[in-house]
């Protein structure tokens, strides 16, 4: 699985910058709309043919935030998340020195040993030995100077982090998987997951197999179904619950964040008689930001009135302004109406993931949008938009060649890449478009 690093530090020492820093790429996500703000907890850092997720813990905070029900539990999630994750970096301001909370907090982290790497930030027009030397007393290791905000010492920081990483997955992991779908169930608890993944094991059409490789105590559960093998990954514990109660109930963010990673699909389960809840719509801005395939599961449909049925239609049209591709399945877990209808659409979206996508046949979709809107004038000049090719399958990413498209308006991208789906009928599916200059 994904190995997950953790930004900790207190207010203003420079997170943010490092988190943008660090998980800055050239993939330009289209589908994310300007003006819907919603909290990015985690992002992806690549060096090399290496790969990891990148947690701010500021963004935990935010997040709780807006709950004020959630906002006490703010610090004890942060901490959840430090002891989850793989590598922890606590970031500290280079040009104050350490402070008494830092003093203090060095006494929580340093349990943490291997897994702790003390950054020091803003050390740029310093003698980075210099800024480094008084948090040696912090008595957690050596300290590494960076400049989040001028990228100093970054390469550094990235060759430690990868090297201290367990097994790092490689970027060749988002390989192809024909004929396979790994699908995490997630939601709140009680929103009805261990019912629904039991009934999808239960049907009888439904074998399980084993997996060459998976591991004895690996709790995933995997199934087949018309030729096509569907892993069902563990996320809270749904399966394991029997041995280990009360404890999974909380949710862990870094085990949901492994699980949404190395998902294809995410199945948000959502308890119609709640509705959709910050938490959902939380759940649900990791899984678009990660690229995956939704599928919404209103359960619990059975036992709602007219009214009730109305008010839920509301809010989804509402609260899923920024997942607008995902598909809503109401259904009833317990009972099984629905359940059927929603497998279906997974297998379809399994179907997707393998369907043959060549250069002429993307090529042909862009024309077919170009003609239908032509990309703007720039200073007089046509942005040319030229071909379009395949530039991976989990998740969904084509890349379109042209000249000027560093000019292209976001309001264009988005049009294309709509209008792509649309003519690939990618139901469920997101589509990652990436423009390149020139041939
Ligand atoms: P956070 O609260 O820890 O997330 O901190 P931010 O990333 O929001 O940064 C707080 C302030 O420090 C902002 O004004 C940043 O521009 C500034 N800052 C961040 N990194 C650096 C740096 O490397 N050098 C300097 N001089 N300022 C920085
Ligand atoms: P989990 O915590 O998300 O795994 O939720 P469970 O599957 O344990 O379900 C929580 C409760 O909701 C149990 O009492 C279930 O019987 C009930 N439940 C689950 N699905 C349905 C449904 O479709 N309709 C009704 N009425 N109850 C359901």
């Amino acid at each position: 699985m994904t190995a997950v690093v953790v930004i900790v530090g207190r207010p203003n020492v420079g997170k943010s910058t490092l988190f943008n820093r660090l998980t800055n790429s050239d993939r330009a996500l289209v589908d994310d709309q300007p003006g819907v703000t919603r909290d990015r907890i985690a992002g992806e850092i690549r060096h090399g043919q290496q790969r990891c997720l990148l947690v701010d813990t500021g963004g935990l905070g935010h997040a709780a935030a807006e709950d004020p029900a959630l906002a006490e539990r703010v610090t004890a999630h942060s901490l959840q998340a430090v002891h989850e994750a793989d590598l922890v970096l606590w970031l500290v301001d280079g040009r104050t020195g350490p402070t008494v909370e830092e003093q203090e907090l060095a006494g929580q982290l340093r349990p943490l040993g291997e897994r702790l790497r003390l950054v020091v930030n803003k050390t740029e027009g310093t003698d980075s030995e210099l800024a480094c030397a008084e948090f040696y007393q912090l008595g957690v290791g050596e300290p590494l100077a960076v400049s989040a905000q001028r990228g100093s010492g970054i390469p550094r920081l990235l060759d430690t982090l990868f090297s201290t990483l367990p097994a790092a997955d490689s970027a060749a992991a988002d390989a192809d998987r024909p004929g396979e779908l790994s699908i995490a169930v997630l939601g709140r608890p009680n929103a009805g997951k261990s019912t629904l993944i039991n009934r999808l094991l239960g049907e009888e059409r439904m074998l399980t197999f084993d997996r060459p490789g998976t591991t004895r105590d690996s709790i995933d559960a995997q199934l087949e179904r018309d030729g096509r093998r569907y892993t069902l990954i563990d996320t809270a514990g749904v399966r394991r619950r029997s041995q280990v109660s009360e404890a999974l109930e909380k949710i862990s963010v870094i085990r949901t964040l492994k699980a949404i990673d190395s998902a294809d699909l995410v199945i948000l389960v959502v308890d119609a008689h709640t509705g959709i809840t910050e938490q959902d719509a939380h759940l649900l801005g990791m899984a678009v930001d990660r690229g995956k395939a939704i599928i919404i599961a209103i359960n619990k449909w059975d036992g709602l009135g007219p009214d009730q049925r109305q008010q839920v239609q509301a809010q989804l049209d509402q609260r899923l302004v920024f997942a607008d591709y995902a598909r809503v399945h109401f259904i009833s877990a317990l009972h099984g109406s629905g359940v059927g209808e929603m497998f279906a659409s997974a297998a379809h979206i399994g179907e997707l993931f393998d369907m043959p996508l060549n250069t002429a046949l993307l090529t042909s979709c862009m024309e077919r949008a170009l003609e239908a809107h032509q990309p703007p004038l720039v200073r007089g000049r046509r942005i040319k938009l030229r071909y379009a090719h395949l530039g991976g399958r989990r998740p969904l990413r084509v890349i379109v060649h042209g000249n000027q498209v560093e000019h292209l308006p976001h309001h264009y991208k988005r049009y294309l890449a709509r209008s792509l789906r649309e003519q690939l009928q990618l139901e469920g599916m997101p589509l990652l478009l990436e423009f390149k200059q020139g041939e």
